[in-house]
Order: C-alpha cells, then sequence, then structure tokens
C-alpha cells in the first residue's frame, strides 16, 4: 500500500527499502499540496517563476518582495500566492516575516558592478545583507517549524557565481559562495530532521536583472545588445543560449519532489558547460 513520508507518495521496494512511488502521486494529488512555501524575490524573473511554479505544484505561497508593484502583478495573474511587501535588506522585517514555512526559496538578489578600489563599501554591505544575512535569518526561523515536523526543503538560488568568480562582481560573488556555504550547513544539520538544502547554480537567465546588465555592457563596450550576449555572457559557456526563468523553476521542482529526499548539501549546475572547463 503506498503511504505518506516525508511528504512523498511511497511504497515499500523489495529489498525492504522504502521508495518513491511518483505514479502513484501524480494523478491524486499535486506534490506540495498543504504545503506552504516562502519566495523572495518573487516579484519578477526566476522568483516568480518559481512562485507560479510552487502555486501550480499545490503549495500557499507567500511572495517576499520590495517591488509591490510587481508582486501585486503576479497576486492578479497566479492563484494561491499571496504578496508580502518586504525590504530584505531590513533584518528586522526579515525577522517579522512568517516562520510556518515548509519550503523555503532564498532567491532576491541585486547586482553592482565596479573594480574593488572603486567598490561602494556601503553597496558592498546592502549586498551580503540580501543575498546572505537574510537567507540566513529566514532559515534560522524556518527549520525549528520544518524539524518539528520531520520535513522542509531549504531551496537557494545561487548562480554560476557561486562557484566560479567573475571581475567586478566582488559583493555579488562574495554572497553567492557564501551561500553555497550555508546552504551546506544547512544539508547537515537538517538531514536528521526530513529537512533538505541544495543551490540551484544557473549561468545568464533571461530576466530583467540580465536584461539591465545588457543594456549597461552594451553602453560600456560600444557594441549592440546581441553581440553583448554573445561575445561576453556566453563566451564561457559551452551552451550558446540564454537560460528561461521556467527552466530553473523545473529544476527547482525536483528539489521538492517525491526523488528529493537524497539530494540534499548539493549545487546543481544549469550553466551552459561554464563549470566544465
Ligand atoms: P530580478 O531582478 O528579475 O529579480 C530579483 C528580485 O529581487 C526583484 O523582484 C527585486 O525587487 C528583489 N529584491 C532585490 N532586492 C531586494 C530587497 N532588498 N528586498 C526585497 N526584494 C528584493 O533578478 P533575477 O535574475 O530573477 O534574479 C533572481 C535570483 O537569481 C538572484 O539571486 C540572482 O542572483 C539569481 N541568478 C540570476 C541569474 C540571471 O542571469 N538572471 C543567474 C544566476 C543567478
Amino acid at each position: 500500500m503506498p503511504s505518506r513520508i516525508n511528504g512523498a507518495c511511497t511504497r515499500v521496494g523489495s529489498a525492504g527499502w522504502v521508495v518513491p512511488s511518483c505514479t502513484m502521486t501524480a494523478a491524486s494529488a499535486p506534490p506540495l499540496a498543504g504545503r506552504r512555501a516562502l519566495v523572495t524575490g518573487a516579484a519578477s524573473g526566476i522568483g516568480a517563476a518559481l512562485a507560479r511554479r510552487l502555486a501550480a505544484d499545490g503549495a500557499a505561497v507567500l511572495a517576499v518582495d520590495r517591488d509591490e508593484a510587481g508582486l501585486a502583478e503576479l497576486t492578479r495573474a497566479t492563484t494561491g500566492v499571496e504578496a508580502v511587501p518586504c525590504d530584505l535588506s531590513d533584518l528586522a522585517a526579515v525577522d517579522a516575516l512568517p516562520a510556518e514555512v515548509d519550503v523555503l526559496v532564498n532567491n532576491a538578489g541585486l547586482q553592482h558592478v565596479a573594480p574593488i578600489p572603486e567598490f561602494d563599501p556601503d553597496r558592498f554591505s546592502l549586498i551580503l545583507r540580501v543575498m546572505l544575512e537574510a537567507p540566513f535569518r529566514l532559515a534560522r526561523r524556518a527549520l525549528p517549524h520544518m524539524y518539528a515536523q520531520g520535513w522542509g526543503r531549504v531551496v537557494n538560488v545561487s548562480s554560476v557565481h557561486g562557484l566560479r568568480a567573475s571581475p567586478f562582481k566582488a559583493a555579488y560573488v562574495a554572497a553567492k559562495h557564501g551561500l553555497e556555504g550555508l546552504s551546506k550547513v544547512i544539508a547537515l544539520e537538517g538531514a536528521a530532521h526530513g529537512v533538505t538544502s541544495n543551490c540551484l547554480d544557473p549561468a545568464y537567465v533571461r530576466t530583467p536583472l540580465v536584461e539591465r546588465q545588457i543594456a549597461d555592457q552594451a553602453r560600456s563596450h560600444g557594441i549592440d545588445a546581441d553581440a553583448v550576449v554573445e561575445q561576453v555572457m556566453l563566451a564561457p559557456a559551452a551552451v550558446k543560449r540564454l537560460v528561461e526563468p521556467e527552466e530553473v523553476a523545473e529544476l527547482a521542482a525536483v528539489l521538492y519532489g517525491p526523488a528529493s529526499a537524497s539530494i540534499t548539501g548539493a549545487s546543481l549546475s544549469m550553466d551552459g558547460g561554464w563549470t566544465a572547463h
């Protein structure tokens, strides 16, 4: 007989192991029915795609962002998503966000490009706060709830820049490398409580964050937008295309799906072969 263990439909295999039985859940209930997810940076780009996917997979989604207009657009178009306006650089506000969260998606991010001698220290501090300290605070608050129920998923939207550096992106690269470390510690501490933690590591994804970079670089290099994508952004990748936000959401779904119990402390690359070098 199938049963629900760690949130997934399971059966007992021939050797006595409990194994996922995906076909049994597919027709009955979506994988996150009855679960609550919190997604940061949900008003735009990857976060919006993640929020839509989590809602389609049955979760009640808390969409956190400082962009209230973007949140309004998301909630208007998607059922099961609730807007939670919050500036994640305000750590007191982060500590006031709901703690009863089953799937925590740390996604909000911002970029600043400058050589280190000219890098504004306040900007560095802001980026570390939003992209590393806020994820720590959110995990710190959500983990006791996840531990109490013996199930939880932490999905950290890192980047190829969590694994590789690029010049002029000191804060972003430092924050993403830090997030990779935080994710692994959560994985080790959470394992005994049915909690997994992983990083998603895409290269360039077609979002407003990247559209802004394309425009900036086109101006500074004196070349057109297509040339920036081909000659600058896709230069280190073997697969010469931008990733789509929905592809990142598809990979995230693996991390909370029926085969996810043993995927933890991992960094899942979606970088067109960038890190194969
Ligand atoms: P985006 O600019 O489209 O979305 C980022 C969201 O984060 C925005 O809605 C913004 O309002 C929100 N945000 C920023 N600062 C905030 C703050 N202080 N408080 C609350 N919300 C805040 O960018 P995106 O490309 O969708 O990026 C999402 C994540 O994916 C980021 O962590 C980014 O580093 C990562 N990522 C992006 C790419 C890419 O190429 N686009 C590649 C790898 C990783």
